[in-house]
């Protein structure tokens, strides 16, 4: 895997709301030629990435915007109001077109806001986070807090567009650099464009700020687009990307969040692996080395380990439980994930609890 130019050809989403691309760049200064040429523009930025990269955006400066602080409380009702009220006093019609610079928290908030203002108006994504480059920028999904509980509320809105510029990451501090990994180490081991093994050379070798972290964002998001093409609206197949999730989101919220979500990815990653091998789903030798490549991928430790019952407790909440048993992605080999029913029962806090005995990933007592 070598690429040997900066710019890359687009990538085209097809989306049953519109087909999108998705352009990759290298300098912010060029987005300017890559603005919608019809319709009214409005940006909706991260007020940090607004900071750091003001003199660099060209004339997309110069359009009316509203910065936010990219955090949970940003992402909420009370959130959406604030834009929206914004938005109406600049007299933004149903012709108008939002720009959004930022990462996922600037992602859900615009696209929830688009998808409600007058029943649907036109959006842009520039991806600013290494997890929303390589993830989430395509799928068209968003989630809405109501605190304290995340992603309660939600829609499916796609981007007329998305912008990739691997630029933005130069300062991006390196524990989300860290967790944008999670969703990319996910994305590696999915469906036939699976490029687990060269991932893991990759990195090995030249760590995360790696010089083809352009070509790892592409794969990863050549891995996601055939999964969303054919189950857009997450009726059946598209559940395989909650591979790592399960026991992600129970780990980010038995712990306040303290952990970023792709680094609960990957732990979650590790624990459902460890459980597919006793269950005889998931290929050992493949599990390990995952486990391999992702305990050397983050400096962050996990302090404090709630136990299998609260683990177990957690999972009943989750929205794959139906009629008792929770739906697990569960990896088989490279490239091949599947649904499987478990009863979160005794035997499964059991096997849990075996987890957290032996060496539970990034966890220092
Ligand atoms: P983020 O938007 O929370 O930003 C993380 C931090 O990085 C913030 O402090 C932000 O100001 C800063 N930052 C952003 N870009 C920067 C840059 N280029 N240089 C320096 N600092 C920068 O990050 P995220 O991880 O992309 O998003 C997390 C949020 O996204 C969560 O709320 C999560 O629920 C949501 N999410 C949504 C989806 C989806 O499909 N809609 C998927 C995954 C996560
Ligand atoms: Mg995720």
């Amino acid at each position: 895997m070598h690429l040997e130019v900066s710019e890359q050809s687009p990538i085209l989403i097809k989306s049953q709301q519109g087909d999108y691309p998705v352009d990759f760049i290298s300098k912010p200064s060029s987005l300017t030629s890559l603005l919608p040429k019809s319709g009214e523009i409005f940006l909706l930025a991260d007020r940090l990435v607004m900071d750091l990269y003001k003199e660099k955006l060209g004339s997309l400066v110069s359009f009316p915007t509203f910065l936010v602080d990219a955090n949970e409380e940003t992402k909420t009702l009370e959130g959406v109001t604030r834009l929206i009220d914004w938005l109406l006093e600049k007299k933004a019609t149903r012709s108008s077109h939002i720009i959004a610079l930022g990462g996922g928290v600037i992602q859900d908030l615009a696209t929830f806001t688009s998808h409600i203002y007058y029943r649907g108006i036109k959006w842009t994504f520039i991806p600013t986070t290494l997890l929303s480059q390589s993830d989430s920028c395509i799928g068209a999904k968003c989630g809405i807090n109501v605190l304290p509980l995340k992603n309660q509320l939600g829609v499916l809105h796609s981007p007329a567009h998305v912008v990739i510029c691997s630029d933005f990451l130069n300062t991006l501090p390196d524990v989300e650099i860290d967790s944008g990994y999670g969703e990319i180490y996910k994305l590696s081991l999915t469906g036939p464009e699976h490029f687990f093994d060269a991932l893991a050379l990759i990195v090995a070798s030249d760590g995360h700020r790696n010089p083809e972290i352009l070509e790892v964002i592409r794969r990863s998001l050549l891995c996601k687009k055939l999964v969303i093409e054919e189950d857009e609206y997450e009726l059946d197949s598209r559940r395989i990307l909650n591979y790592g999730h399960s026991f992600g989101h129970a780990l980010e919220a038995l712990t306040k969040n303290e952990v970023p979500h792709g680094i609960a990815v990957m732990w979650g990653m590790d624990i459902i692996n460890f459980l597919g091998v006793k269950w005889g789903i998931t290929n050992p030798e493949l599990s390990k080395r995952i486990r391999n490549a992702m305990e050397k991928s983050t400096t962050f430790s996990i302090k404090n380990l709630p136990s299998a019952a609260a683990f177990v407790r957690m999972l009943a909440r989750d929205k794959k439980v139906e009629n008792g048993l929770m739906y697990f992605a569960v990896l088989h080999d490279s490239g091949d994930l599947r649904m499987h029913p478990k009863s979160l029962d005794g035997d499964l806090i059991h096997l849990v609890q075996k987890y957290l005995d032996d060496s539970p990933l990034f966890f220092t007592p």
